[in-house]
């Protein structure tokens, strides 16, 4: 029997809340603090169809995913050949945060761990950290649609205890792949995570991604088409980490993971997806997000190695599914 979309997201929400697995992120408190049990889904289709369930309306820190912006506003700027003469586009099968960059290219893996997001950051336009935030932030809200804030306690908790960042900015700087002061660096980019969102947001600014960098409600060109081939390629490849592969045969779309427990998936043409659940997995991914964007690939499906019927390119809110 068909039944609509938001029905499916419905139950699917009340379901995966019953999944106790994974622990929150511990650190910064005022990250974790609240309800771990929150869950929450939302489509966005490139007719600009909206579509949500769970706790939709609560806001948490962007984390990680603001990698995927700031690779794309540094390319956008300086295209492609300047960034990767800073940063590789090879998955490096490590955590977030390893303190080391590849033996051979001697450049980070590449812009989703935390060494080539730092390398990426400091290519941001802007003369310091003040400059580079206003950039990323105004970017990050033409995306979404509307203006996005910072989570100041989230930043300056994060601020505190940021040593391993701190630790891997100064390597860059000692090997000279970053030019610029780590501080300041470390600073603009920990801002860059407290950025404060929604599951609607995530799912509009994978919305603009999904439609080649114009977002479908205010049709304004964020990035260039190259530019987003090249962010949704990275993110198949390396936004889940040391999970890439199993997400990628698994899931099949492009994505990136934060530690607040929130995801940006991506169906090219097709529509955006965010999701959000603060218990992690070992990988530093929601449980329930990755539940419910796996769920969500099989259904509509998403896999983009499927070789989908022509037919099946396109998603309408209004449609009800098998
Ligand atoms: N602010 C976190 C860090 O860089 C983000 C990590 C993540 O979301 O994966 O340490």
């Amino acid at each position: 029997m068909a039944i609509q979309l938001k029905d499916l997201l419905d139950a699917r929400v009340d379901e995966l809340r019953k999944d106790t697995r994974g622990e929150p992120m511990p650190e910064p408190p005022s990250m974790s603090s609240g309800n771990p049990e929150r869950c929450a889904v939302s489509l966005y289709s490139s007719a600009g169809d909206l579509v949500t369930a769970g706790d939709g309306d609560e806001a948490f820190t962007i984390q990680s995913i603001s990698k995927a912006m700031t690779y794309a506003m540094a390319l956008q700027e300086h295209g492609h050949e300047e960034v990767h003469r800073h940063v590789d586009v090879e998955p490096s099968g490590e955590a977030y945060h390893v303190i080391a960059v590849d033996d051979v290219s001697g450049k980070p893996d590449n812009p989703m761990v935390n060494t080539g997001a730092l390398v990426v950051h400091s290519l941001v336009p802007g003369a310091d950290a003040d400059e580079r935030f206003a950039v990323t932030l105004e970017t990050m809200s033409r995306m979404a649609g509307r203006q996005l804030a910072m989570d100041e306690d989230v930043y300056r908790e994060e601020m505190a205890s940021t040593h391993r960042n701190l630790a891997i900015a100064h390597l860059l700087r000692a090997k000279d792949i970053l030019q610029v002061d780590p501080h300041e660096v470390v600073d603009g980019y920990t801002r860059q995570c407290s950025v404060l969102v929604t599951v609607e947001d995530l799912a509009t600014m994978a919305g603009t991604l999904a439609a080649g960098g114009v977002q479908p409600t205010t049709g304004e060109r964020v990035f260039s088409q190259e530019v987003v081939r090249q962010v949704l390629s990275v993110m198949l490849t390396c936004g889940m980490y040391d999970d890439a592969g199993d997400w990628v045969s698994g899931v099949g779309i492009p994505a990136k993971s934060g530690v607040a427990g929130g995801i940006l998936a991506v169906a090219p043409g097709r529509l955006g997806i965010g999701a959000w659940s603060p218990r992690l997995d070992d990988h530093g991914t929601s449980v329930r997000g990755r539940e419910l964007v796996r769920g969500l690939a099989q259904k509509l499906e998403l896999h983009l190695l499927d070789g989908r019927p022509a037919t099946k390119l396109d998603w309408d809110a209004r449609e009800s599914v098998d």
